[in-house]
């Protein structure tokens, strides 16, 4: 058990703060002094740098794979809109084929009915006589069934071309919308390429900067699919134990003063690196940036 423990959660919090404040004011005493600092301290300073770089990579690596997505959904759309302007069109044709055909049987009937008024003359039987009168009685009911059957499919007809017209007109304003979202999102998409390469190659540069067996652990934390940073601050917002922002676990009290002592260690639960918050600010800042 450490002694920091063994006095009390207040009076350890007390400790490490004024370990902190001394820390600090020698850190900006040792900055003034020299700028040629190898410390841990300094490490972590371009490894923070190099991890502000990895997560805009991230970022844009989310991107390039989300809007090809984004736009699979789209052509999906369209496809969708595509079919629905073939089925309007598809019973329009219906209507229309089914008004042809009546129009052709009323014309073969008809013909049937002259030749029925032809034979009239030549037939010399009563009962056949009448029975050439019967069919042209029902031929020409079925005339008139057919023709009241024409005047409805003109009617729907009517209504499905209006219906049709409409659609058309409310689909291509929706394909138009679509192409123009398409066209910026491919923009968007080659400026995320165009960012990643260079922040890629930004990259490159602030690795070599960082000491290497840090860069090793870092590269680690990160091969091991952990979502987000592998370096994070430690979170003193409340009275208690600080806390690892990365897993939100309390961080032991001997970790948490060596960690104000600038030397790189992990968190106990979730293995990421930790530092204080308050030595690199401006870098805290900025990854919080990239976070938000
Ligand atoms: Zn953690």
């Amino acid at each position: 058990m450490t002694r920091g423990r063994s006095l009390g959660c207040g009076l350890f919090l007390f400790q490490w703060r004024n370990v902190f404040a001394h820390l600090s004011v020698q850190r900006r005493f040792e900055k003034s002094e020299s700028h040629g600092c190898t410390g841990e301290g300094n490490s972590l300073e371009h490894l923070l740098r190099l991890q502000k770089l990895d997560l805009e990579i991230e970022e844009c690596k989310r991107r390039e794979k989300e809007i090809p997505r984004q736009k699979e959904k789209h052509d999906l759309q369209r496809k969708r809109m595509a079919e629905e302007l073939e089925e309007r069109q598809a019973i329009c044709q219906r209507l229309e084929v089914e008004q042809r055909k009546c129009y052709g049987e009323i014309e073969q009937q008809q013909e049937q009915i002259a030749k029925y008024q032809q034979q009239l003359n030549t037939v010399k039987k009563n009962e056949e006589y009448q029975a050439l009168l019967n069919e042209i009685e029902t031929t020409k009911r079925q005339i008139g069934q057919k023709e009241e059957r024409i005047l409805t499919l003109m009617e729907e007809l009517e209504e499905a071309q209006e219906r049709l017209k409409a659609d058309e007109e409310r689909i291509d304003a929706a394909v138009k919308r679509i192409d123009a979202h398409c066209e910026a999102l491919d923009e968007e998409l080659n400026a995320a390429v165009e960012k990643r390469k260079q922040l890629e190659a930004e990259a490159e540069k602030a690795a070599e900067a960082v000491e290497p067996d840090l860069l090793r652990k870092y590269r680690r934390i990160r091969a091991a699919n952990i979502s987000g940073p592998a370096v994070v601050p430690l979170d003193d917002s409340n009275d208690k134990d600080p806390v690892c922002t990365g897993c939100y676990m309390h961080v032991r009290p001997q970790l948490v003063n060596e960690i104000l002592a600038q030397e790189v260690r992990s968190c106990n639960h979730c293995g990421r690196l930790l530092y204080y918050r308050d030595h690199f600010e401006e870098d805290n800042a900025n990854t919080a940036e990239i976070l938000r």
